[in-house]
């Protein structure tokens, strides 16, 4: 019982796990960062929709009457003010929090910082922090209003849809790439204060190292930067997750990855490390789980399997490294060394399995990862595949499915473990048919396509295959 039987047949790049230090945490606070920009936005939104239509004086053809006064609001010192009190109103406090919280990652790594020294610095900063973090939001509302403006006088369109093109400018997309850059910048920060106060010296660029990493920062990965030179540290673009390790008085850079030793790890001794995690995590991960399943009205199947073998983990790894992933590190690619399975009858799939990952989500659980095969019209296999994360830190893996779609796909598991053995050819290809012909007659629930996890700040970057932005 593989669960991530398709996860070959579909090559997606996503971040390696325990390469990025204090993943979990960052999830944690740019979501807090995400809520409280998009509330500031929204308040900011409303007087600006207040504030132009009182200057505009709409004529009876419905035309902005007033063009100048419309045009002036990007520009009126004493109402950005405002606008900038209530920013710091709602995201004032995570300042100088996020920076502490970057700068004891530094501790976590090892390190022995000041923390009187760091704590009092952090605070003196805050402020500064603040303003040039509205400084960069207020440019780029405020650049863009002006162009919105003058392409509406322009076209001669009415105020309304005026107000509509602003509206991404506040919306919920825009919060979260706000969030995004500017968890990474204050993280960096609070790193920096960390790492200094422990006296390092100079620190190591990190990517997340996957398929979303921009070429600008991707060209950084591993370069050494003095650590007063800011003008290279992360973020280097909008969305950018880049960060900065230190590098010790021995020359090592500290990450994440240093707690799976430094010495190279064989397959059985990772194998043996990532049941260690499953075991650890499981009692109270199948308790959550099965919690919401019952509310959801479905049942959690195959518990007994929950721990992935170190015969199947060693399997899996072995397939990896022949596929080009580094030997030492593949154990960090392996997101089911715990997995489970929610089973929903037909008639409720669709919401349940929705209700059920937003229960998770809301009990601690962050969802990392989201296939929804169902919508996915390339991928024969049926089924929603997700990998989450448990407040302790342990990633595994979700599948939900109808007793019909779990029954195929345990038919066609056998048929699976032949084909992977097998070298491309005809006899191959007969078999992958075979199962794709069984795939085909799994009836599909209805709602399945309608399923959409935005809610959880995921976006669909292609047929089924939703991603967290
Ligand atoms: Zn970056």
């Amino acid at each position: 019982m593989a669960s991530v039987l398709w996860l070959a047949r579909n090559r997606r790049c996503d971040s390696l796990p325990g390469l990025v230090p204090f993943e979990f945490e960052r999830v944690k606070r740019e979501r807090k960062i995400r809520v409280a920009v998009q509330r500031a936005l929204a308040a900011i939104q409303k007087n600006v929709i207040r504030r132009l239509r009182r200057e505009a004086r709409e004529s009876r053809t419905g035309l902005i009457a007033n063009v100048k006064s419309v045009s002036d609001v990007p520009d009126d010192f004493e109402f950005w003010e405002e606008q900038k009190n209530e920013f710091v109103k709602q995201v004032g406090e995570q300042v100088a929090d996020t920076i502490l919280e970057g700068a004891f990652q530094a501790e976590k790594l090892g390190l022995a910082i000041d923390f009187d020294v760091v704590n009092q610095e952090v605070l003196d900063f805050a402020g500064q922090f603040m303003n040039e973090w509205w400084g960069r939001t207020a440019t780029t509302t405020r650049d863009a209003m002006r162009t919105a403006i003058q392409n509406n006088i322009a076209t001669g369109a009415p105020l309304s849809s005026l107000e509509d093109s602003l509206a991404p400018l506040f919306g919920r997309g825009r919060a979260q790439v706000i969030a995004s850059t500017e968890t990474t910048r204050m993280f960096a920060e609070g790193n920096r204060r960390g790492y200094k106060s422990a006296g390092i010296k100079t620190v190591e660029f990190q990517t997340v190292r996957d398929s979303r990493v921009d070429p600008i920062c991707d060209a950084l990965q591993g370069q050494e930067l003095d650590i007063d030179d800011t003008s290279r540290f992360p973020p280097l673009h909008p969305r950018c997750r880049c960060w900065i390790a230190p590098i010790t008085a021995e020359g090592a850079a500290l990450t994440r990855v240093d707690t799976f030793g430094e010495a190279p790890q064989s397959l059985e001794t990772q194998a043996r490390g990532l049941q260690a995690g499953a075991r650890k995590a499981e009692p109270s991960t199948t308790k959550a789980l099965n919690k919401v399943v019952k509310k959801n009205n479905g049942k959690l199947i195959g518990t007994e399997h929950a721990i992935k073998t170190e015969k199947s983990l060693i399997r899996k790894m072995s397939k990896k490294v022949m596929e080009g992933i580094d030997p030492n590190l593949v154990g960090l690619e392996i997101n089911d060394s715990l997995r489970y399975t929610m089973q929903f009858s037909k008639s409720s799939y669709a919401k349940s399995s929705q209700a059920a990952l937003a229960d998770l989500q809301a009990a601690g659980y962050r969802v990392s990862t989201i296939k929804n095969y169902w919508a996915s019209p390339s991928e024969a296999y049926q089924g929603l595949n997700t990998t989450l994360l448990s407040p302790s830190g342990q990633r595994f893996e979700l599948q939900f499915h109808t007793q019909f779609s779990h029954r195929i796909k345990e038919a066609n598991h056998v048929t699976y473990r032949q084909v992977e053995g097998m070298v491309d050819g005809a006899a191959r290809q007969a078999l992958e048919q075979q199962m794709d012909e069984l795939f085909a007659t799994v009836p599909v629930p209805s709602g399945t396509s309608e399923m959409n996890w935005f809610d959880l700040g995921f976006e669909q970057v292609s047929p089924g295959m939703w991603e967290w932005i």
